[in-house]
């Protein structure tokens, strides 16, 4: 018989910046949690969050990134 564990809820993420592929897995927690996700590839903020809900972030899929910013 299978076992279905309803503790964890599985969605994708892309980063709006570069494009990299997360795969989110959102966790209860009995404490509120005060914390944030930078992109792994690019730095820019993902997610911030302040709730006993909290995500969990693995990178899939990298983005592109381009490093040469001449301005
Ligand atoms: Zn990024």
């Amino acid at each position: 018989m299978a076992q279905t564990w309803t503790h964890g809820s599985e969605q994708n993420e892309t980063c709006p910046k570069c494009n990299s592929l997360y795969r989110v897995t959102t966790f209860r927690l009995p404490t509120r949690d005060s914390d944030y996700f930078d992109c792994q590839v690019c730095g820019d903020r993902i997610r911030e969050w302040n709730d006993t809900e909290v995500p969990s972030f693995t990178l899939i899929q990298r983005g592109q990134h381009e490093e040469s910013e001449n301005k």
